[in-house]
């Protein structure tokens, strides 16, 4: 099913990613949120947009995503006095504005895309911070990154490979990062960038899922099972396998609705794939994102509840020394402390288990 999984913990963890981000320090506490990594147009911003399910992300056969995006999806049930359900988009950089109309959010990104990294195919590690609340979604952070490039254009310096690489490494580098290592299936597995620079974040394989698009476009006469049962490169999460719109259907203006009930007729007219059901289409990679999402969560949080701890003692002690130098930061230290504590709290009762929901996951 599609049940928000872990909702009592992502909003803590969303919130004090925002508040440390807001303070100026991005990663001061490593948190869980998943992360796309892969080559240059494999279909990273169409797999996450299929996973939140709305059309709002730059997508094209060239250079889209020039910035890493940090993409907030809040589960909110709230009506409208018209009965409808709300469903908006809002950034960091536009505080209070509220975008209702998802096209708009996607020029929004493109226009802060270009303040930051200029018009041509210039490219910045500076994020973009976007929170998307819909009755429809997942509490979950997802990470849309620029893909690996080998050859600078425009704008690019020309160490532009290794430039990406280190942004998209500082990603995925951290412990807690869910990666969703993208290769097309019209590529060779072994010449993946994806699951080449997964392997060197996560030697394990521990977090990471392999992401097969494009089966629609392979070569006539091939097919994507060996890929899909892990026989060609093995993962210890596995792989799943999806079909994304083309640039034809994004040029159509097809509708990502559309989209999944053209990736399910074409999963179930094909016989080859029909005992790999559980690891074919968008669907499923929403469930097995989710699945794992939780238990790593669980994992992850004894330590994290360590780091909040120490983050908080340093804020304390800064709260001291800021009391007497300005009225601004001592405010600004005092909420961050406060609400420090508040969700220090919240850790702590998941943690031993008091939490009721938390337990049953
Ligand atoms: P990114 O650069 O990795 O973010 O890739 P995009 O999501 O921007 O997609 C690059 C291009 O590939 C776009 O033109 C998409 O329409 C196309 N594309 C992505 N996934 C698929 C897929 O599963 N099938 C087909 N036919 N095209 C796809
Ligand atoms: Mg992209």
């Amino acid at each position: 099913s599609s049940a928000p999984l872990g909702s009592s913990v992502i909003p803590i963890v969303n919130k004090l990613q925002d508040i440390f981000a807001q303070l100026g320090s991005q990663s001061t506490i490593e948190l869980p949120q998943v992360a796309v990594v892969g080559s240059q147009s494999s279909g990273k911003s169409s797999v996450l947009e299929a996973l939140v399910g709305r059309d709002f992300l730059p997508r094209g056969n060239d250079i889209c995503t020039r910035r890493p995006l940090v993409l907030q999806l809040l589960q909110q049930t709230k009506k409208k006095p018209d009965g409808i359900e709300e469903e908006y988009g809002e950034f960091l950089h536009l505080p209070g504005k509220r975008f209702y109309d998802f096209s708009e959010i996607r020029r929004e990104i493109q226009a802060e895309t270009d303040r930051e990294a200029g018009g041509n195919k210039g490219v910045s590690d500076k994020q973009i911070r976007l929170k998307i609340f819909s009755p429809n979604v997942l509490d979950i952070t997802l990470v849309d990154l620029p893909g690996i490039t080998k050859v600078p254009v425009g704008d690019q310096p020309s160490d532009i490979e290794a430039l990406i690489r280190t942004m998209i490494m500082s990603y995925i580098k951290i412990p807690s990062c869910l990666i969703l290592a993208v290769t097309p299936a019209n590529s060779d597995l072994a010449n993946s960038d994806a699951l080449q620079m997964a392997g060197i974040a996560d030697p394990d394989g521990s977090r990471t899922i392999g992401v097969i698009t494009k089966l629609d476009i392979m070569d006539r006469g091939t097919d994507a099972r060996k890929l899909l049962l892990g026989e060609v490169i093995p993962l210890r999460l596995g792989y799943v396998g999806v079909v994304n719109r083309s640039q034809e259907d994004i040029l159509l203006n097809r509708s990502i609705r559309d989209a999944i009930e053209a990736e399910r007729k074409f999963f179930d007219s094909r016989p080859i794939y029909s005992s790999l059901k559980d690891r074919c289409g968008v669907p499923q990679l929403a469930q097995k994102l989710n699945q794992i999402l939780v238990q790593h969560i669980k994992a992850v949080l004894p330590g994290l509840k360590a780091r909040i701890n120490a983050a908080l003692t340093s804020v304390a002690k800064e709260y001291q020394n800021y009391g007497e130098i300005t009225e601004s930061k001592a405010g600004q230290g005092a909420l961050l402390l406060n609400i420090l504590s508040k969700y220090s709290d919240a850790f702590s009762s998941m943690i031993e288990g008091k939490n009721e929901e938390m337990s049953t996951l």
